[in-house]
């Protein structure tokens, strides 16, 4: 697996603020990386450098191990925000528009065109004016424009932000469906969801600071908890924390919520106190949901 994206030690402040802060990623080919973060995390920022529109304050990126080279942009598809089509003009028109701009070979473009227009399912709508098109169609055929000289990566920022649900459902097919074509995708979201549903990967922002990066299987392992109480949660604690059964223990008030691994059952945590010599008053089950997990690692 080669490397498609590796950002080192990336920074930006526009006047006081501090959009990104210490910013190391890599990206390897094949993945469906996920920006995750809240608005204002610095999504869009780290997407706007990298793709050389802003200019980073410090720190450096490169692009299939070949630096920040103006070349590699031509291997990049990317979809910042809703482009512009011209509204009176079919589909085919304006991508024939977009082709002459990316200066593609112009014995190709004809074809490349129909093979796109059929990968975003508009192929059936190729004659209709883009004025007609539904906000998802719009969204679909910028994918599709994107696509068009064959970008070994895809960029996308927000890519179902305002569409319906069935607007949503086909853009994620679109992109599972590029990706299963071998395609590297990079995509940011502040929808927990859309990650989960369509990522391999993720990397977790909150204001300007990578918080974890990690598969998405990984991120996904729902924690077990369990919620314990007794007269002497000191004595609870000190046994908890010297346990093997238990990976994490926070304690709120008067409960302390222990992290066990998935095999471990009530009857195990309650034995294992009762042998340490603490009777426990209260003893419940609860898992991790994974929003709960996100919320937790965001704050
Ligand atoms: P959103 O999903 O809302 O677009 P984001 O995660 O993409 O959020 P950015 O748009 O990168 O976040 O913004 C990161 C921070 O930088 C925010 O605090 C934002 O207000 C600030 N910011 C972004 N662009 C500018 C700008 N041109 N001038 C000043 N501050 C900016």
């Amino acid at each position: 697996m080669s490397t498609v994206l590796e950002i080192k030690g990336l920074k930006k402040n526009y006047k006081t603020v501090k959009a990104l802060k210490d910013l190391n990623v890599k990206v390897e080919s094949g993945t469906v990386f996920g920006i995750l973060g809240p608005n204002g995390s610095g999504k869009t920022t780290t997407l706007g450098i990298v793709l050389g529109i802003l200019n980073p304050t410090a720190g450096s990126y490169s692009w299939f191990e070949n630096g920040q080279k103006d070349e590699n942009r031509k291997r990049i598809g990317a979809l910042l925000e809703t482009p512009n089509f011209f509204p009176y003009l079919d589909a085919v028109k304006n991508l024939r528009i977009v082709a002459q701009v990316k200066g593609m070979d112009k014995t190709k473009v004809e074809a490349r065109i129909e093979e796109v227009l059929k990968i975003v399912n508009l192929w059936s709508r190729k004659d209709n004016k883009f004025k007609a098109f539904s906000l998802g169609m719009k969204q679909r055929l910028a994918i599709g424009s994107a696509l068009l000289n064959d970008p070994e990566v895809l960029v996308l920022d927000e890519p179902t932000n305002g569409l319906d649900p069935q607007g949503i459902a086909e853009i994620r097919r679109l992109i599972k469906d590029i990706a299963a074509k071998g395609k590297t995708i990079i995509i940011a979201s502040h929808q927990l969801d859309e990650i989960e549903k369509v990522c391999t990967d993720v990397l977790i922002l909150k204001e300007g600071v990578p918080i974890r990066q990690s598969k998405i299987d990984e991120l996904m392992v729902v924690k077990k908890e369990v919620a314990v109480s007794a007269d002497d949660m000191i004595k609870l604690q000190s046994i908890a924390e010297s346990s093997s059964l238990i990976t994490a223990c926070r304690i709120k008030e008067n409960l302390a919520f222990l992290e066990v691994n998935e095999e471990v059952n009530a009857a195990a945590i309650n034995k294992m106190f009762f042998e340490a010599g603490l009777v426990l008053t209260e003893l419940r089950l609860s898992k991790k949901s994974l929003e709960d997990q996100f919320l937790e690692i965001i704050g």
